[in-house]
């Protein structure tokens, strides 16, 4: 078994919040805007206060570094991800995203227009993507070695249909799966797709032919961390049709991809807020009063109290009842209505590349057609040095074929050699030697990853009530207010909040 450590979000940090025994402040500290949450829309709503010239804010993050579940690890050869990795070409509704690229300088040109230009060392380098099914690599996400005429026309349909939704509008103009989905349609006949799953929607629509199911299921593990019978078909589609971005020197299905995953779009966003962020702090009380918000925040053993005239809250919504004691009601329930899906992702580092079996060439997203795990991808893949020795691939995993509380159960108790000889055995199948090349197996654990966008859970209530909530001092912010976790929806919330918290403090002068 190959050294490593069984690593994850700081489990025992955040369940202090369940059992509570805190230590009364003993300094008070005062700022103007506090972000609690140093995520994707935790750093997006920091960089949007700093572009509006609102120096006086920090940021407030309960693990050793920013950037949540968009982090990334660091080996001698290659950086890696721990989570988020790749992000779609965006779309012109995308502004936030596309202003970011451009500050960067990855889209280089004109930001609002029709097909941009990316650097090229972002755009994932081809091949991009293969898939294993049945002793066989086949290039693309989507087998087709051994399928019969049939199944090739239903997959052919599903894509026809998939590019038409693209352009659908619903009868107020909008599109009908845009991205951000707030900007999507808010047509009652496009919404009711939100009341039964993806699977129904597939079989209602005459697409039986088991690939077609395939592809669903695996998007639907790989976006949402659920099986698609267990999404809402507005979320499944959405996936496949919110997409419309192009690029002048790119396919319209490249992504933006880094060794790091998008560590470096978290790293881009934090830039402009430099030492404000604050890491190592658990927030664990809030209390809004008439003149500002008071906010207790554990530092090691010590608690410091916050005075700030407004707070942004871009952590988890699950973990904000237990912050907040005078949470109002509808608040808390609509917080406490959904599920997260618990996450395994897993770093192999090894002394060469791996032997192959037969089919398409190595590729960045390595995808398996029958396997608990998603596939990995491979850090090296997008380094133009050719001939390194060695690389790193990142395995990933959701929980999804248990309840949420069982995958955080087995994530708890199981040990790392158990967890890594699951994945060795499943990489195996693909590449025999890769025992005897892995000189390291780091997993890590992620018991809430990301918000579950069950049937009903979309435009049927509670997530609205998230997304609505105004209240003088106390702002959301975070993925969850999407009703499911993607970066352009964290980043979309995160400067939300703070240009409604901008406007609040012009109006307050
Ligand atoms: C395995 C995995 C793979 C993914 N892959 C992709 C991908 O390829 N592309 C993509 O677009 N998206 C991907 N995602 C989705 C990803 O979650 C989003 O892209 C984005 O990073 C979410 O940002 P967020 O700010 O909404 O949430 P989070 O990342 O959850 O950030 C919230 C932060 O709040 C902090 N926090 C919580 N409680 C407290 C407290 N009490 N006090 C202080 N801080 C607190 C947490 O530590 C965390 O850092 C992936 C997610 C996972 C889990």
């Amino acid at each position: 078994m190959p050294p490593g450590e069984l690593l994850g979000m700081n489990h025992t940090l955040g369940h202090r919040l369940r059992d509570g025994n805190f230590p009364a402040p003993s300094e008070t500290r005062k700022t103007d805007v506090l972000i609690v949450g140093g995520g994707i829309s935790g750093l997006s709503a920091a960089w949007k206060l700093a572009k509006s010239a609102v120096d006086d804010f920090l940021v407030l993050e309960m693990e050793s570094e920013a950037g949540g579940n968009s982090r990334a690890g660091q080996s001698p050869l290659v950086a890696y991800p721990w989570g988020a990795h790749y992000l779609p070409l965006p779309g012109r509704e995308a502004v936030h995203v596309r202003a970011l690229l451009a500050e960067l300088g990855v889209l280089q040109g004109d930001p609002t227009a029709l097909k941009p230009t990316y650097d090229e060392r972002y755009l994932c380098a081809t091949p991009q993507e293969r898939v294993y099914r049945n002793g066989l690599w086949d290039e693309g996400l989507l087998p087709q070695r051994g399928i019969d005429a049939a199944e090739l026309g239903q997959q052919k349909r599903f894509h026809e249909r998939m590019d038409d939704l693209k352009h659908a509008r619903g009868r107020d103009g909008r599109r009908v799966f845009a991205i951000p989905m707030a900007l999507a349609s808010r047509d009652p006949e496009w919404l009711a797709l939100d009341r039964i799953s993806f699977a129904r929607w597939l079989t209602d629509n005459g697409f039986t032919a088991p690939t077609v199911h395939w592809l669903a299921n695996y998007a639907c593990r790989d976006d949402y961390g659920m099986a698609h019978d267990q999404v809402s078909a507005w979320a499944g589609l959405h996936y496949f049709a919110c997409r419309d971005g192009e690029a002048a020197n790119a396919s319209s299905d490249t992504v933006l991809t880094a060794p790091e995953g998008n560590a470096w779009l978290a790293r881009g966003l934090a830039q402009k807020a430099g030492d404000r962020v604050l890491t190592g702090a658990l927030v664990w009380r809030i209390e809004e009063g008439k003149s500002g918000v008071a906010v207790d925040v554990l530092f090691g053993a010590k608690t410091t109290r916050f005075e700030a005239k407004q707070l942004i809250w871009a952590a988890p919504a699950f973990v904000l009842p237990r912050v907040w004691p005078e949470m109002p009601g509808e608040l808390r329930a609509a917080a406490q209505a959904g599920d997260y899906a618990p996450w395994l992702t897993a770093n192999l580092h090894l002394s060469d590349l791996p032997a192959e079996r037969q089919g398409a060439p190595a590729a960045w997203d390595n995808v398996l057609y029958d396997s608990p795990g998603l596939g990995y991808v491979t850090a090296t893949h997008q380094l133009i040095r050719r001939h390194q020795r060695g690389t790193v691939l990142t395995y990933y995993r959701a929980l999804h074929d248990v309840t949420p509380a069982e995958g955080r159960r087995l994530l708890l108790e199981t040990p790392r050699a158990a967890w890594a000889e699951g994945i060795l055995a499943e990489l195996e199948r693909v590449h025999p030697d890769i025992r005897k090349l892995t000189t390291r197996l780091d997993v890590f654990r992620n018991a809430h990853a990301m918000r579950r966008p069950v049937p009903g859970s979309l435009f049927h209530g509670q997530r609205e009530k998230l997304a609505n909530f105004e209240s003088p001092r106390i702002t959301l912010a975070h993925a969850d207010l999407s009703g499911f976790s993607l970066f352009e929806e964290a980043q979309y919330r995160g400067v939300l909040a703070a240009e409604r918290v901008t406007a609040r403090r012009q109006v307050a002068r």
